[in-house]
């Protein structure tokens, strides 16, 4: 039988650079799989439909809720954010891992359902750096940006309870600390089906 593949939930302030260091750790392990999540907020430059995010209008996102599609939701600001159980389910029942990018709150919930899933919090190398960053982004308007720098303080709370925190100084090292974390993590025997080298008696 297949082993049960591994959930994967990266956090991280926004503007970390999360989205460049999740890229280089699926580009490196091809096995794994990213989970594409709902949003109703409205797609970023160079953001695609169905490779970012699902990028539904409230009242689709709202038709989901009722469908009981999402293994997990929330809804920050005015947007919703959720995770579709199709994403997840299937893959890591065929032994695929599953990499998802959520906020604190998603990770917290995920961690209930699913608790030997590994969590990881991205960290900026400064806070000063980081919201120049956010700034230079250009994105968001100046009330999203308010919003984001509180949320920067509420999530922060939450970083002791991930299993591990990586800091994004240069995002290819960042990326390769992710990667051993993910290999460590196959090595543990729970998650090793050491049955052949050692047939039980029966
Ligand atoms: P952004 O708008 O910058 O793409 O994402 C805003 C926040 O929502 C980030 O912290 C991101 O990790 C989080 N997020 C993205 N998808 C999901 C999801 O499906 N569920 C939850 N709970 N958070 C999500």
């Amino acid at each position: 039988m297949n082993e049960r593949g591994m959930l994967v939930v990266i956090s991280g302030f926004s503007g970390v650079g999360k989205g460049t260091v999740i890229q280089m750790v699926l580009d490196e392990l091809p096995s794994l799989r990213f989970s594409v999540s709902c949003t109703t907020r409205a797609p970023r430059y160079g953001e695609e439909n169905g490779v970012n995010y699902y990028f539904l209008s409230e009242k689709e996102f709202e038709k989901k809720i009722e469908q009981d599609a999402f293994v997990e939701y929330t809804k920050t600001f005015t947007n919703y954010y959720g995770t579709l159980k199709s994403e997840i389910d299937a893959p890591i029942a065929a032994g695929g891992d599953v990499l998802l990018e959520l906020n604190v709150v998603g990770a917290r919930n995920i961690k209930k359902l699913y608790p030997d899933c590994i969590t990881v919090f991205v960290v900026p190398p400064s806070l000063e750096a980081l919201k120049a960053r956010l700034v230079g982004r250009g994105t968001e308007s100046e009330e999203s940006l308010e919003r984001r720098l509180r949320e920067i303080e509420t999530e922060s709370k939450d970083i002791k309870n991930y299993d591990y925190v990586v800091t994004n100084n240069v995002a290819r090292n960042c990326a390769a600390e992710i990667v051993g974390i993910i290999r460590s993590e196959h090595l543990r025997p729970a998650r090793q089906n050491l049955n052949n080298l050692f047939p039980s008696e029966e």
